[in-house]
């Protein structure tokens, strides 16, 4: 059965007031659950980690976690807040502030933080994208090319998800560009859904024999949402047929005016397959990179994103990493998501060994202990108990920097957000232009609709990443789900609202504009295994092994610690062990080894209860009984 984690029941007081408060005026009354009131006078540095701030407050730190959470503030315990964050916060507790002791706070380590100011001067990140075979692998290919024929020492030599060409512009000056290598916009999303900013400029290629199709207006939209500027690539202007110009009008029609036409957007006529106006391509690149000017800090905090990562026969766990700030060395230790490890080698894409990799260098590496998902955060740590810390605070606060619509709504109706985001899918052009209008209208006085995609056709994948990395609601007019894109909105706790009625959809939106749509999460008992044996125990990890009695055990899940029928505690799974062979999942009946991640001590016998959460969205009407 499913039990109730969040929200509380009213006193009948409360249900009183409510009452009289609807009575007196239809409008929807806020029963947030009252704050723990703190009134001493506290003393606040520049910077505080939150665990910190929770003892000055005398707060537990999960109160202090969700009311930051509740401000649109993603921390977890060991992470740090400034001054001014902590005042705010404090204010709401009701405590009061003095002074400024000035004084260093020791910093623990910082948990999925990414820095990427500075004021060095990096190499430009860009993506390719653009709809399926309109020449975005071929584009990346002869770009790639172009360095080795530049005359360069080394030349690429392996896939390693990403690559670094060094280009003398039309100034003759030599500037490194980097390309993530794998091309199209669901990836370029997926990445962004785990809270990285990694790319500077997006080609846009369009086939001048094919113009504007449904996946060109995909990758717009994916590149609008995350603010990255578009550089278009008209390609295979050597097909007989091929019609730049009839390119340009299409998309215009998407707001992407060419700049001889007095807009902004630089479109470069090229042919990938014959190598033909790269270029000039790779010059306005830079040209519009240099507008937002990347900068990182070489002597600053590490900080990395994953952009492949697989298991390697000999080599263990090899992954590349882009380096978005910092310096990566051979040796350091490094933590990403729940994994952690020393870097044994590093290795650019010729082959070739490094010591050390700065900001915007892809670096493969090897040494994790596990297999990190793509678009994961990577940091850096002193050692390995400082790692194991680091992965037992994210398990604990959640460790994840992407906001669910919930928090979004919650975010608007406390006046922090002013902007909804959403994903529109409709059956015809006509739904699509009504509604859109419709929605553009429909702003409170606080908070607007915006409109990140609006199409005709199924939500697909691409438009559950795009709701994913960008925190929106995806609405449907008459169309269904894709299944698999309904899985991966279920994975990802993303909205997909359908409807038949536009009032209706109207409605609902305006609710969650409003700030009305307050997600519950239910947590669910997915399996149970019992204890039979433990075998290792440090302070944060506890090895036991057990048969699974109920359901199944899943990987990175929750787990409740029951000793004699009383629940003791929580932890986390780190990892499943069946024989030799590591799992994600352990059925029914089964037995198998199972890391904990938690300073709990296990006993024969005791029964862990694993647990997922489900965030259910809840519509004010339905919220209200
Ligand atoms: P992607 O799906 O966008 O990665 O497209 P590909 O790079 O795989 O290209 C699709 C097809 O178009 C391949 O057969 C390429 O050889 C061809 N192609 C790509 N660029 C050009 C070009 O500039 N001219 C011509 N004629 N063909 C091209």
């Amino acid at each position: 059965m499913a039990k109730k984690r969040r929200g509380r029941k009213l006193s009948k007081k409360e249900v009183k007031a409510i009452k009289k408060a609807e009575a007196d005026a239809p409008v929807v009354v806020d029963v947030a659950p009252q704050k723990p009131r703190v009134t001493a006078t506290i003393e606040l540095p520049d910077v505080i980690t939150v665990s910190e701030f929770a003892k000055l407050l005398a707060l537990p730190v999960t109160e202090v976690v969700k009311t930051l959470f509740a401000n649109g503030i993603m921390v977890t315990i060991n992470e740090s807040i400034d001054r001014e964050t902590a005042t705010l916060v404090a204010d709401e507790f009701g405590a009061k502030v003095i002074g400024q002791s000035g004084e260093d706070v020791v910093k623990d380590t910082i948990v999925e933080k990414v820095t990427t100011k500075g004021s060095t001067p990096r190499p430009p990140v860009v993506v390719v994208m653009g709809h399926v075979d309109h020449g975005k692998t071929t584009l990346l290919d002869a770009i790639r090319k172009t360095k080795v024929a530049a005359g360069e020492s080394g030349g690429i030599t392996q896939h390693i998800g990403a690559y670094q060409i060094a280009w003398h512009g039309k100034d003759g000056e030599e500037r490194d560009i980097t390309f993530l290598d794998t091309p199209g916009h669901e990836a370029f999303s997926a990445m962004r859904a785990h809270g990285a900013a990694l790319t500077d400029v997006a080609i846009l290629v369009v086939a001048a024999d094919d113009g504007v199709k449904p996946q060109t207006k995909e990758a717009v939209s994916h590149a609008r949402a995350a603010n990255v500027p578009i550089v278009v690539a008209i390609n295979k202007i050597d097909v007989p047929g091929a019609d730049p110009d009839r390119v340009k009008r299409e998309l215009m029609e998407l707001e992407l005016i060419p700049e001889e036409y007095g807009g902004k957007t630089p479109m470069v006529a090229v042919s990938a397959k014959q190598s033909k106006h790269i270029d000039e391509l790779l010059d306005v690149v830079l040209l519009v990179a240099d507008i937002a000017e990347p900068t990182a800090d070489p002597a600053g905090e590490f900080s990395g994103t994953v952009i492949e990562a697989q298991q390697e026969v000999g080599a263990g766990v090899v992954a590349t990493i882009l380096v978005q700030n910092g310096t990566l060395h051979v040796g350091d230790t490094i933590v990403v998501g729940s994994t952690y490890g020393r870097v044994k080698f590093l290795k650019t894409a010729d082959g070739s060994r490094v010591q050390q990799a700065g900001p915007s260098t892809p670096i493969q590496l090897s040494g994790l202990n596990d297999v990190p998902a793509i678009g994961q955060i990577v940091s850096s740590v002193t050692n390995d108990r400082a790692a194991r810390t680091v992965i037992e605070a994210k398990s604990t606060s959640g460790g994840t920097v992407v906001r669910s619509l919930g928090q979004v709504s919650q975010a608007i109706r406390r006046g922090i957000e002013h902007e909804l985001p959403v994903v529109l899918k409709a059956d015809v052009q006509g739904s699509v232009d009504a509604i859109r209008s419709s929605l553009e209208q429909l702003s409170t006085d606080t908070a607007d609709v915006r409109l990140l995609h609006a199409a005709v056709g199924p939500v697909n994948e691409s438009d559950v990443q795009l709701a994913v990395a960008s925190s929106a609601l995806v609405v449907a007019f008459r169309v269904p789900t894709l299944p698999a894109a309904a899985k991966s909105a279920e994975q990802n706790g993303v909205a997909v609202m359908s409807f038949d009625v536009i009032y209706a959809l109207l409605d609902d939106v305006k609710a969650a504009l409003e700030g009305k749509l307050a997600p519950e999460v239910h947590t669910l008992t997915v399996g149970t295994l019992k204890v039979l044996k433990t075998f290792r125990t440090t302070g944060t990890e506890k090895l036991v092994g057990g048969l699974v009695t109920k359901g199944e055990l899943r990987k990175n899940a929750m787990i409740e610690v029951r000793r004699a029928g009383e629940v003791i505690g929580t932890a986390k799974i780190l990892g499943l062990q069946q024989g030799p062979e590591k799992v994600d999942t352990v059925p029914n009946g089964q037995e198998c080894g199972v890391l904990l991640g938690t300073k709990l001590t296990i006993q024969p016998d005791d029964y862990l209860d694993c647990q997922v959460e489900e965030a259910v969205t809840v519509r004010l009407g339905a919220s209200a009984n």
